[in-house]
């Protein structure tokens, strides 16, 4: 292409206007932008009314240490001015008929009831007629109560209660301020949420402790609990990832696949000491695979296993992290800054502040777009020749924090779990889709949610 913006040919290059007056050719990032009048606009916001603040101090919790960021969120609670300014942008930048509101932190119910009665008027207020609004919200339980469950159950909350399994597993991580337990009390919001029939699921996360013991785990949920939907997200934390964003770290000290650096508990570790061991990833996956397979498939939902037949089945995945691209699921901070995700939360990933521009406009940004490119981008060609590349497509590039034996970098810190768990469950997922090729398909759940 000439300088004066024609091919050779003389043909008129598509250009795009830069924000400096200067234009530039098109291209795949510019594509989202460009096609906003074709079709529905989704993406997905994820809020911090609360910001970093909880009332407890798990072990290996990612989101504590955004106070102290430097050019980070800081501390603070998200005020009526911002609260209005998201529910109106969000409403109005989704042009799909379904509007998702997640409310997370911290610990979201620390701002109270009457905030929550205030969103609730908001959506009302701002709310397109033919548009269903949604609320999810991701709850330690702990301070839930009556009047609470009474408000969740008559504005359809779907609640996320987080719950590490029996209590000696779950209150090895999932300690109070003073590092005390915290089991009975989330335990008891259960059976509240359970008196009032407010609808939830379980969000479980696997450590290096609870890995071992996936049938108590699962069991656990399932059988004494009665959760039908379960996720499941694997703890992988990179040491320093207080200050330091995922993908900056200096690849040449990335430690390569099988060396023990990539493993928790080494003294070198590339990770935590909480983080999952990557082989007991798959031991775990694989062993409530087939609790779930011969006993609870078709009545419960488990995040990994649903998007895995759904993927055989043809279709998108259901969450983000077994999808090809990212970048449609967003975080928005108490200050009304937002972020390309709830895990870059940096300040090199903020793509902008609702008070100095639109959420949509930055959800289908140029930036973001790319963030969300990167993800298949940065593939390392041992991901690209991989046999289940269309299951995992490297899985979130925040864990991407080894090496290749080559010495490659991005890989995948669990890759040698997913694996085993892949050529366990893929026969039998087949199985399982030809089966239900011969029926009518059903979706269930909220599978579109963007949960993660
Ligand atoms: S795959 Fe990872 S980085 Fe991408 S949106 Fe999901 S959680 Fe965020
Ligand atoms: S299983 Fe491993 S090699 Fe294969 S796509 Fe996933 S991370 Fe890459």
């Amino acid at each position: 292409m000439n300088p004066a913006g024609t091919h050779p040919t003389g043909t008129p290059a598509a250009t795009v206007l830069n924000p400096d007056g200067t234009r530039r050719p098109l291209d795949q990032y510019d594509a989202p932008r460009l096609t906003e009048n074709q079709g529905a606009r989704r993406f997905h916001v994820m809020s911090k009314p609360a910001g970093s603040a909880c009332n407890l101090d798990c072990s290996y919790c990612f989101y504590l240490s955004k106070a102290d960021l430097p050019d980070g969120p800081g501390s603070g609670r998200m005020s009526d001015e911002t609260l209005e300014l998201f529910i109106r942008q969000y409403i109005e930048g989704v042009t799909g008929n379904q509007v998702v509101f997640s409310w997370q932190g911290g610990e979201p119910t620390l701002r109270g009831l009457d905030f929550f009665r205030k969103v609730v008027a908001l959506e009302q207020k701002h709310a397109k007629p033919w548009q269903k609004i949604e609320n999810d919200l991701q709850t330690n339980g702990t301070l839930l109560n009556d009047e609470w469950c009474e408000f969740l159950k008559a504005n359809r909350f779907l609640v996320g209660i987080s719950i590490d399994g029996p209590r000696d597993i779950h209150d090895q991580c999932r300690i109070a301020k003073n590092g005390g337990p915290t089991f009975d009390k989330v335990m008891a919001a259960i059976n509240l949420l359970k008196r009032h029939q407010v609808p939830f699921n379980t969000l479980t996360c696997i450590n290096r402790y609870n890995a071992r013991r996936p049938l108590d785990v699962y069991r656990f949920l399932r059988r004494e609990i009665g959760s039908t939907y379960l996720q499941f997200i694997p703890i992988v934390q990179h040491k320093g990832f207080e200050l330091k964003s995922p993908q900056s770290w200096d690849p040449n000290t990335l430690p390569k696949d099988g060396e023990p650096e990539a493993r928790p508990g080494h003294p070198n570790s590339v990770v935590t000491d909480w983080s999952v061991d990557p082989e007991d990833w798959g031991y775990f996956l694989c062993k409530i695979f087939d609790e779930w397979r011969n006993k609870d498939a078709g009545k419960v939902l488990v995040n990994h296993f649903e998007t895995l037949v759904a993927q055989h089945m043809g279709l998108p995945s259901q969450i983000c992290i077994y999808g090809e691209f990212c970048g449609k699921g967003l975080a928005i901070e108490h200050d009304g800054g937002v972020y390309a995700c709830d895990h870059y939360v940096y300040p090199e990933h903020r793509v902008g502040n609702i008070h100095q521009g639109k959420l949509s406009d930055m959800a289908f940004s140029r930036e973001q777009v790319k963030f969300g490119f990167a993800k298949h981008e940065s593939l390392p060609k041992y991901c690209r020749q991989c046999a289940y590349l269309r299951d995992c497509w490297g899985e979130c590039p925040k864990n991407r924090l080894i090496r290749t034996a080559d010495g490659e970098p991005g890989l995948n810190y669990l890759c040698a779990g997913f694996k085993r768990f892949f050529a366990h469950a893929i026969p039998e997922v087949e199985r399982m889709v030809a089966e239900l090729r011969k029926q009518p398909l059903r979706p269930q759940g909220r599978l579109d949610r963007g949960i993660k």
